[in-house]
């Protein structure tokens, strides 16, 4: 596996393999890799000639200092996860090389989309996140580039700034990788506390019970029952549960035959905050 930190190496390298037309698969992540981030490489492995995995703390996404400060930085379990899976390349820069002197978000406008659930509770997230993506994509020239739907919302609005751009770039959804106790993979889990990480497998459990009650009752009551679930929860804090359009990602009100809807959940677990989705079936 090659290993670059700065823009010119990598460029200069991945200049030679365009070349050669071979196809770039792309994979950004925050690191403290998991399982989950590597169902993606092995999905990018799969369909490109060599695979390129950036690890990158963004600090322009982050709307809470102590969560930067003390997000898992795990590099040498980074760098043997990469390498077991094959990966060609590790693009490893630091802040300055990316941001240079000037560690701002460039502002995005993705219809409406950014304003809705995450965009409600991280002020400027999403302007962080495009602007790192689009920074990468002009780095790393993909032909497909692969998010989690972990991150469901984020994955929506990346194929939206690829489709206004139109950027040369196939953006490619992946599911959600889950330990087998339910709770979703997350780089942040590590830091959850005895006691949290037990109580952690609740809300994917509600998701899938209101999966079901979807099926019978309306997005109001469901929604009611969530967050009653969580009112008598002893640990878990709710920050939003709300059942939306896949595609707007608007908050629903009645079921229509032609659309998909998803169920999304941000939750307080002592400080760490989790985010789950489910997809919904309407009977
Ligand atoms: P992160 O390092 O958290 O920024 O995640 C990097 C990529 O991995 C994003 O596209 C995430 O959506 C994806 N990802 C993170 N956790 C999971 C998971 N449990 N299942 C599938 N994809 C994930």
């Amino acid at each position: 596996m090659r290993i670059f930190t700065t823009k010119e190496e990598i460029k200069t390298f991945l200049t030679h393999i365009k070349k050669e037309n071979k196809t770039i698969g792309f994979v950004p992540t925050m690191g403290a890799l998991h399982d989950g981030h590597l169902s993606l490489i092995k999905k990018a492995k799969k369909k490109n000639d060599i695979v390129v995995v950036s690890i990158f703390v963004n600090p322009t996404q982050f709307n809470n200092q102590e969560d930067l400060i003390k997000y898992p930085k795990t590099l040498d379990n980074d760098t043997k996860l990469l390498k077991s899976t094959n990966c060609d390349v590790l693009f490893f820069p630091s802040v300055e090389e990316i941001y240079e002197n000037n560690v701002k978000s460039e502002k995005f406008n993705f219809d409406g989309l950014e304003h809705q659930m995450e965009g409600k509770f991280r002020e400027g997230h999403f302007d962080g996140v495009g602007t790192i993506v689009k920074t990468f994509f002009e780095i790393v020239t993909p032909n497909k580039a692969y998010f989690g739907e972990k991150d469901f919302q984020q994955l929506q609005i990346i194929k939206k700034m690829v489709e206004k751009n139109q950027l040369p770039v196939k953006i490619k959804g992946c599911p959600i990788f889950r330990e087998e106790d339910g709770l979703a993979m997350s780089s942040r889990n590590i830091r959850l506390s005895k006691k949290h990480r037990e109580a952690a497998p609740f809300i994917y459990k509600t998701l899938k019970k209101a999966n079901k009650k979807f099926g019978t009752e309306n997005a109001i009551n469901v929604t009611e029952w969530v967050e009653n679930q969580f009112k008598k929860h002893p640990l878990l804090d709710l920050e939003y549960f709300t059942i939306a359009d896949e595609k707007s990602l608007e908050t629903i009100k009645n079921k229509e035959s032609n659309k998909k809807y998803r169920a999304f959940i941000a939750v307080f677990a002592g400080e760490i905050r989790l985010i789950d989705n489910i997809r919904l079936n309407k009977n």
